[in-house]
């Protein structure tokens, strides 16, 4: 018999799905292109009543689509089988599990619901030895319930086996916030409440709904973008510098801020807003309004645009807001980080500037936070453009190209190699909850209104009680 000690098999539940075809495939055949993974079995498994080649069909269209080729996605192409199953059903997940050779990995993609149903059902039959599991957004629908969910996953693996994804973590714009953070001696002493007046975490994106109805509604966008991917680019921006970037020395870090933040004054009414767009057009294309589009409920209120200030009660950020933000269909797409620093101490007498600060405009670092780009950007001050006492703002803007895998492919990497970094550990996923919650209650007593803006447009205008910036 052949020894299959050192393979791997990886089992996707809910491979007819989008996520699947989409994201999940494409980042696989990447990754195995690159030559590094090898071994590798690949089962999927779904309701629909496929077979072995109409499973192998999509992935190689998949990994087309991720230009993918090469000895290992032909060999994952050739022996990748289709096992049709209700993975809910304790017989079909059970064959399921007979089926893998080696090291199993389990990736849930699956509705939440379903996916709450199989970790249930999991724990009555159990897993074999060394089993990686690997949940999707959302993890859980509260605090409370993804508590719940954690002891579950915890009572089958140990925390380290578990990959909560967020693939927000592995775009190499997010990844490259480490390295302006830690590997420049001019950046990190002044990311401090001494010299920052506020930090931005925004998500703007021209895309509207985009066919995900059955999803979105149900989501909206603070638990879409803010509670599953900015607070954990905000954890990864403002945590304490690490000694190593070993799991548990990032992992600590970020679940320190994450402990310590809160809404700004602990006033969710005036420190949230929410908005849902109107027909217009983005980019040359009319979008019909948000409650028009198909599958939408309009009585549930759901939000396309979100946005709240967060306070993160540390020596480092005590007084510093951070404004954390992402909406739908705006004409003006802005995905970053970006430091608002503090005005000069003075300026020499004689030195004219113009605007409202005296000076010029605040200095500004712009980290990019986008999946196929790595902006970095500088707004500065300078003199002698012409009137040498003049004070003129420039910037410098730099693209330092995509990453060497899409972001799903870093994440699969991680959880085959076992490496857990750029997964989410169980505690942070529950904080993520706690921190939004209050504004959840809030909206749902209607103590936030719900605005309008239309689609293609910037938005739903200033805030009205903050003084914060549009
Ligand atoms: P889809 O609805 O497109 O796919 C769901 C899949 O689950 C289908 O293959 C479906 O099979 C299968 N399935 C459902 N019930 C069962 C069952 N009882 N037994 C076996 N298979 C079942 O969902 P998505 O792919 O969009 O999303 C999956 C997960 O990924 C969700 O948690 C989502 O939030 C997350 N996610 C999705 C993203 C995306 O862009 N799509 C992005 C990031 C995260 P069948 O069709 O045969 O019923």
């Amino acid at each position: 018999m052949a020894d299959s000690s050192n393979d791997q098999t990886l089992l996707i539940m809910g491979a007819s799905g989008d996520l699947t075809a989409r994201l999940l495939l494409p980042g696989l055949g990447a990754l195995l292109a690159t030559g590094s993974v090898q071994r590798l079995h690949l089962i999927g498994s779904a309701v629909d009543d496929w077979d072995d080649d109409r499973w192998r069909a999509r992935i190689a269209e998949s990994f087309a689509q991720a230009d993918a080729s090469g000895q290992e996605t032909d060999a994952a192409i050739k022996g990748a089988r289709y096992l049709r199953s209700d993975v809910t059903d304790q017989d079909d997940l059970r064959a399921l599990l007979d089926a893998c050779r080696g090291q199993v990995i389990l990736y849930f993609a699956l509705p939440p619901t379903v996916t709450e149903k199989v970790i249930h059902v999991l724990t009555d039959i159990g897993v074999p030895a060394g089993t990686r599991l690997v949940t999707e957004k959302p993890f859980g629908s509260d605090a409370a319930s993804a508590a719940a969910l954690n002891d579950l996953l915890t009572q089958l693996v140990p925390e380290d086996h578990v990959h909560r994804i967020d693939h927000f973590v592995a775009m190499p714009s997010v990844l490259s916030i480490l390295g302006v953070r830690f590997a420049n001696r001019m950046v990190e002493p002044l990311l401090n409440s001494q010299h920052v007046e506020s930090v931005d975490v925004i998500f703007d994106e021209s895309l509207a709904l985009e066919g995900r109805a059955g999803y979105y509604d149900g989501a909206g966008a603070m638990v879409d973008m803010i509670q599953s991917h900015l607070l954990e680019v905000m954890s990864l921006f403002a945590m304490e510098p690490v000694p190593t970037l070993a799991a548990e020395d990032v992992r600590d870090a970020k679940a320190q801020i994450l402990r310590a933040t809160r809404i700004w004054h602990d006033d969710p009414a005036t420190y949230s807003r929410r908005a849902r767009y109107t027909a217009g057009e983005v980019d040359g294309r009319m979008v019909p309004s948000y409650v028009d589009e198909e599958g939408i409920d309009g009585s549930r209120d759901t939000e396309t645009f979100a946005e709240l200030v967060l306070a993160v009660d540390t020596w480092r950020w005590a007084g510093v807001p951070f404004r954390l933000r992402s909406g739908k269909a705006l004409g003006s797409p802005r995905t970053e980080v970006t430091v608002t620093f503090k005005p000069p101490q003075r300026v020499p007498t004689g030195m004219t500037g113009d605007g409202s600060t005296g000076y010029g405009k605040p200095d500004r670092l712009h980290i990019g936070i986008a999946l196929d780009t790595n902006l970095l950007g500088l707004d500065l001050n300078i003199t002698g453009k012409g009137d040498p006492s003049h004070i003129d703002p420039v910037s410098l803007v730099g693209d330092f190209g995509a990453g060497r895998l899409p972001p799903y492919g870093e994440v699969l990497r991680g959880v085959l190699q076992g490496d857990p970094p750029l997964s989410v550990r169980g505690d942070m996923a529950v904080q993520c909850w706690r921190i939004i919650e209050p504004v959840q209650k809030a909206w749902r007593e209607n103590r936030v209104p719900l605005r309008e803006y239309e689609a293609g447009g910037t938005g739903p205008g200033g805030w009205p009680h903050t003084g914060l910036p549009a």
